[in-house]
């Protein structure tokens, strides 16, 4: 499937985790679709995913993308990449079932990385197993939070306390009304008159501290997702000074370290979308007449597919050389990468979903495919960690770097 080589460790966990999909991710997702309607709660935690837990667990599918072997499989960025890939082919089952759910996994690896032995017991160890859940509350409504020096969220020392105060608004943390999240690492301003990258801190706050009110759950294109992605008042809450994360000012430091594999992350998983996709419009273009002759008869409808298989292999190799060098020379100086493969896969895996829509006619845009539910997610993937164009400023920065000495 690759130039690069798989270790036998990896190819056994992408036939492990096939089986799985086949035998009882898929087969659950109608069940899914039922147990959520009929709860009538967007939020609602249904058991077949309790039970897809239990099945992931017992065949060794859990915390797959944990890099550290005391928690997960401790599998390299590269071996992980066709696994998230496969669990992208169904997004609201597959990554959840494997304890392997973005924020979640991001702040699996702060708290391993910056959390107190406290943090580690409370909150790494149940995330680990699955029984709580976690939000990440960066992004600000009254700010362009693209830059993320921009957070306003104020976290003012009570030296007599020995705790912080804060105060301000968040948006979009994504998982805060999912039915088992109990924390969320929060991003705000400790010291406006310092080095504009030392400024901000990142604290660890339980959701039921005093202060903190979930405004409302934020609609993507009308669908309310079931994690949720919350607005969220922070009204003088208290934080001990022990629940500040490595240290007073670190906070965008923690930022840049926690994004980099979260962000490859979806673009693994927008590839399994994309697969997805692709097997549907064939399947739906082979099976349906119109004017006479199967769909996918026609030489545009070819063209697409053709491109489709083109294009995922493209932005595939991408990922992979990204994972590998993120492994091998690590995320910093695979920034030019992960910043280029964050902006091609949404983008191409959009492309192909649509096609796949526009080739399933009204019924793409309905919920009886999951193409509908994929478009809306990967069109957020434009956004979310970033958005397209400060990707791209951070390519071109680089790239012109190059050529800096010629100009002069
Ligand atoms: C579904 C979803 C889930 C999310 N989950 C989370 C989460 O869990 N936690 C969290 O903290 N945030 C989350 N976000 C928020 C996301 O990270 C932000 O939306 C993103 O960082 C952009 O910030 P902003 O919305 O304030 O846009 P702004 O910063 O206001 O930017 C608006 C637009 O300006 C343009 N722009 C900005 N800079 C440049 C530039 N240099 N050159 C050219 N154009 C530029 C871009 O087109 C950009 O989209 C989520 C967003 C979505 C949609």
């Amino acid at each position: 499937m690759s130039l690069f080589e798989m270790s036998e460790r990896a190819t056994k966990y992408q036939s492990d985790l096939l089986e799985f999909m086949d035998s009882c991710v898929y087969p659950a997702e109608p069940v899914y679709e039922s147990q959520m309607a009929e709860s009538g709660n967007p939020h609602f935690q249904p058991p077949i995913l309790e039970e897809l837990k239990e099945q992931a667990r017992k065949r060794g599918l859990w915390n797959l993308f944990h890099p550290h072997p005391e928690w997960g499989p401790g599998l390299t960025n590269l071996e992980y990449a066709p696994l998230a890939e496969i669990m992208g082919r169904s997004p609201h089952l597959a990554p959840e079932a494997c304890n392997c759910s973005a924020p979640d996994t991001g702040n699996m690896e702060v708290f391993t990385l910056f959390g107190s032995d406290e943090h580690k017991e409370k909150y790494l160890k149940p995330l680990l197993e699955g029984t709580i859940r976690s939000a990440f509350a960066m992004t600000e409504p009254q700010v362009a939070s693209s830059d993320a020096t921009n957070v306003q969220l104020a976290m003012v020392k009570d030296d007599a306390a020995g705790d912080y105060v804060l105060n301000g608004r968040k948006w979009f943390a994504s998982n805060a009304l999912h039915q088992n999240c109990k924390v969320m690492i929060v991003m705000g301003k400790t010291d406006p008159n310092t080095a504009i990258h030392r400024q901000q801190s990142m604290m660890v706050v339980p959701m039921d501290a005093p202060g903190v009110t979930v405004m409302r759950g934020l609609p993507v294109f009308g669908y309310q997702d079931r994690e949720g992605h919350a607005e969220i008042d922070f009204k003088d809450v208290r934080v001990p000074a022990k629940d500040v994360l490595k240290g007073e000012g670190e906070g965008f430091a923690i930022a840049q370290a926690r994004l980099g594999p979260g962000r490859i992350h979806h673009c693994m998983r927008a590839i399994g979308m994309a697969e997805r996709a692709l097997e549907l419009l064939c399947r739906r273009a082979q099976s349906r007449i119109a004017f006479g002759k199967p769909i996918s008869d026609n030489a545009n409808i070819r063209d697409w597919i053709a491109e489709a298989r083109i294009d995922i292999e493209m932005i595939r190799l991408l990922t992979l050389k990204t994972a590998y060098l993120m492994d091998t020379v690590g995320n910093k100086a695979a920034q030019v990468e992960i910043a280029a493969i964050k902006v091609a896969a949404p983008n191409i895996a959009l492309k192909i979903v649509d096609r796949a829509i526009q080739v399933h006619g009204a019924g793409g845009v309905t919920d009886d495919f999951p193409l509908a539910g994929f478009w809306a997610h990967l069109r957020t993937l434009r956004l979310a960690d970033g958005p397209d164009e400060v990707h791209q400023r951070a390519i071109a920065r680089q790239e012109l770097r190059k050529y800096r000495e010629d100009a002069r």
